[in-house]
């Protein structure tokens, strides 16, 4: 099966590390508001991928996290104080909202499911080894990665250091911090300040009290949930850096071994009448918003009607198509055809070199109607066909 892999920037054959099985891991939420829709074509991308390989004789063991807690002064944070309500319960909330929208998209939950704020313990005892190893520093109670001793720091998102300044600043990474050496060293654990409002809360560690940094965080969960090294690492394409540039140098500087992930997968970002959706410009698409009007089959027909990897902005005569073209495909489905009637036309080859080309899904879902149009028009006349796309459709996730 071919793969893209964003750290080779080429389609790969990919192979896992253990044979028939394979290791994911995906970047979870931050849960501290709605799920919309750039998370549904994300979690939906992986979700298909997943149930693929499955479908394939292979076993997953799939991993993903909830960034309940942080070093940033995050969202989280912030929005519980202006509640007036316990961070943990800010975050349990939106963190079912976020399963229960998932639930009704139909998605194959993750094996794992992680809370950072349960493994703060595992994080503190990784960042002991990177200091322990050379490669980070203390400085007081904060710990920083050297960046300096990590010879391929860059390799994934290939940017050069002005490149990275730029961005890292636009994700809070306190790159005007003195303590570093660096501006560009990752905050590992941010130490506890005494005079910080009493909301944000504080960990123990051997280096004293404080939050682990984001970007540990996930290469700790991967690693102690997958093993030192995965198969397959995913997210949205904005995760590139510094969050997984972060992980590979954390996980591979700890571990000593290479790669960390042997595929990085990076899935396309939504717009919405051609800005970014952003919760400042007021352009969120939300998922439960649209399943008050949609069944759940249109949004992941609309979600898989683009590949993984493109960016494209939503607007609602998309998912009135794919309404139309889905409910052509039903129609076609319950079709009384004569027993003896049979189709010489195999779709299940078609669908399988399809989604072995990189996760094809558009060309899957073009294969599945147009074999339905000739159902429709009596060119095709075929129970067995029938069959054939019902099978497809289930191993896309659709309930039919
Ligand atoms: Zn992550």
């Amino acid at each position: 099966m071919l793969l893209y892999n964003t750290l080779s920037q080429n389609k790969e054959e990919f192979r896992s590390l253990k044979k028939n099985q394979t290791s994911i891991y995906v970047c979870g939420i931050t849960p501290y508001d709605t799920t919309h829709l750039g998370h549904a074509f994300v979690y939906i991308s992986f979700d298909v991928l997943i149930r693929f390989l499955e479908y394939k004789g292979i076993k997953v063991s799939y991993t993903q996290n909830v960034t309940d807690i942080n070093d940033r002064d995050n969202d989280i944070l912030k929005r519980a104080k202006e509640q007036n309500i316990p961070w943990q319960d800010l975050s349990k909330l939106w963190t079912q909202r976020f399963l229960d929208d998932m639930r009704k998209l139909n998605w194959r939950k993750p094996d794992n499911y992680l809370y950072a704020s349960q493994n703060i313990r595992k994080m503190a005892d990784f960042v002991q080894k990177l200091i322990d190893k050379g490669l980070a520093y203390r400085v007081d109670a904060s710990v920083y990665l050297d960046i300096s001793r990590i010879k391929d720091y860059g390799k994934l998102s290939r940017l050069n250091r002005i490149e990275m300044l730029k961005i890292a600043k636009d994700y809070e990474e306190d790159v005007g911090n003195p303590d570093k050496k660096h501006p560009l060293d990752i905050t590992l654990w941010r130490k506890s300040d005494p005079r910080q409002p009493s909301h944000i809360p504080s960990f123990e560690s051997p280096f004293g009290k404080g939050r682990p940094g984001w970007h540990v965080e996930c290469s700790v969960m991967a690693i102690m949930s997958l093993g030192e090294r995965i198969d397959i690492h995913g997210g949205g394409r904005d995760l590139i850096f510094p969050h997984h540039e972060a992980e590979i140098a954390q996980s591979e500087g700890e571990t000593g071994k290479k790669p960390f992930a042997q595929i990085w997968m990076h899935s396309g970002i939504i717009s919405y009448g051609g800005e970014k959706m952003s919760k400042s410009l007021g352009n969120l698409i939300l998922v439960s918003n649209l399943l008050e009007k949609y069944d759940p089959s249109h949004i992941r027909f609309m979600l898989l009607s683009n590949h993984y990897r493109k960016d494209w902005d939503f607007d609602y005569s998309k998912i009135e198509g794919a309404k139309i073209k889905f409910g052509t495909i039903e129609k076609a489905l319950s079709t009384k055809i004569p027993p003896t009637e049979y189709s010489k036309n195999n779709i299940i080859d078609k669908f399988e070199s399809l989604m072995e080309n990189d996760l094809d899904t558009p060309g899957v879902l073009n294969l599945v109607y147009s074999a339905s149009l000739d159902i429709l028009s009596g060119k095709e006349k075929s129970r067995a066909l029938q069959g054939d796309i019902k099978k497809i459709l289930r191993v896309l996730g659709f309930a039919v």
